[in-house]
């Protein structure tokens, strides 16, 4: 049985490694230029970790989504270009600027905002996004033409640097995705006609850049598969190729032998159909564990995975493991690296009715990460 470190009520294990050898094995695997995806604190893995990482790993540049994001990056040291696309309304770009920040502009108000930020110093580096059918953010089919010759113009003078053309894709079907793509190419065709030549054009994150070659365009945005996760529904980590990151774990707080008809946690959705042990375990919704996995979610304690008992409360959840030797200061993981025997962060997705994504960023901020290299 594995044992917890003394002292420990909860962690979330980040393996940096990990992250660097995914980034590796997807430059390999795309052979394009990688824009490391460190928003939403690097997924929830740390953002200044997986940054670390991610460049360690062959990261050409990392993506953000916001100003603050990409600024609290600059405050840890990281001088890697990073790009930051989503913005305040009336947003001055003046600091990020300062700082070298690149910024994804998807209007022409944003456009004129970034020129403004400029100085006799400072050429402002831009990437232009395009709307190719998202439905998000992005310069309009039609405003394309307008925005582009104001680029290329500010660029002309000096204040800005089109460093970048990108769009984002739905992954609702490959056609859907290939219909997106043509749209970005007009928009690149467009961008070549008023003079414009960026050194980059991004179009695919971690679904395309593995599944949909032509949409490379030699510089990917990857996000949730560097952390180690599959963006499919029905290929895991380790169909790609990769090594998920992150371990949810916490000791075995108490057992308790009970016995038949014992209730478990609030509204007793759970009751012991025999004697049985209820192991407790100090993580909960607080944490980012999933209520809506009551009953559902899987927890690893020694060699045996059984499913939440009853309720998730906001602190704590129970296991009913029967009669395991299960003791306090056991190890309960309630995701891992399925290769070592640990339950799939999938598995709680699905429990939850989500995806992977949405269980690994939303880990709280109660939950200490703590970082190795394997
Ligand atoms: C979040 C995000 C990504 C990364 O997506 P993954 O599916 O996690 O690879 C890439 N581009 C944009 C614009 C994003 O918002």
């Amino acid at each position: 049985m594995s044992r917890m470190p003394e002292g420990v009520l909860r962690e979330a294990v980040i393996d940096s490694g990990a992250i660097t050898a995914n980034v590796r094995h997807l430059r390999a695997l795309t052979g394009a230029e990688v824009i490391a995806v460190v928003k939403a604190d690097g997924y929830g893995h740390g953002g200044v970790r997986a940054a670390v990482a991610a460049l360690e790993g062959g990261a050409n540049r990392l993506g953000v989504a916001d100003i603050g994001e990409a600024l609290a990056l600059r405050r840890a040291g990281i001088d890697a270009p990073i790009l930051a696309w989503l913005h305040a309304p009336g947003a001055s770009f003046a600091e990020a600027a300062a700082e070298g920040i690149e910024l994804g502009i998807s209007s022409f108000d944003q456009l004129l905002a970034a020129a403004a930020a400029a100085s006799a110093v400072r050429v402002v580096g831009v990437h232009l996004k395009v709307e190719t059918g998202l439905g998000r953010n992005g310069i309009a089919p039609e405003d394309c033409a307008v925005v582009f010759a104001e680029a290329a113009r500010l660029e002309r003078i000096g204040k800005i640097r089109v460093l970048g053309i990108f769009s984002h894709l739905s992954n609702t079907t490959p056609h859907d995705d290939r219909a997106a793509l043509a749209r970005f190419r007009d928009a690149l065709a467009l961008a070549s006609v008023h003079g414009l030549a960026p050194q980059v054009r991004h179009l695919a994150a971690s679904h395309a850049a593995i599944d949909l070659p032509e949409a490379r365009f030699g510089c990917v945005r990857l996000g949730i598969a560097i952390y180690g996760l599959s963006p499919f529904a029905d290929r895991n980590s380790a169909d790609l190729g990769l090594r998920p990151a992150m371990t949810l774990r916490a000791p075995v707080a108490a057992v308790r032998r009970v016995g038949a008809g014992h209730g478990v946690s609030y509204g007793y959705l759970h009751r012991a159909q025999r004697e049985t042990t209820l192991a407790l375990v100090p993580l909960g919704y607080a944490d980012g564990v999933p209520r809506s996995a009551s009953g559902a979610g899987a927890v690893r304690i020694g060699r045996s995975t059984f499913p939440v008992a009853g309720r998730i409360a906001m602190d704590q959840l129970v296991v009913d493991v029967g009669d395991a030797p299960v003791a306090v200061g056991d190890e309960a993981v309630l995701f891992g690296d399925p290769t070592l025997g640990m339950p799939p962060v999938e598995a709680w997705a699905d429990a939850a009715g989500t995806i992977n994504y949405e269980i690994v960023t939303r880990i709280g901020p109660r939950v200490p990460r703590r970082q190795v290299t394997q």
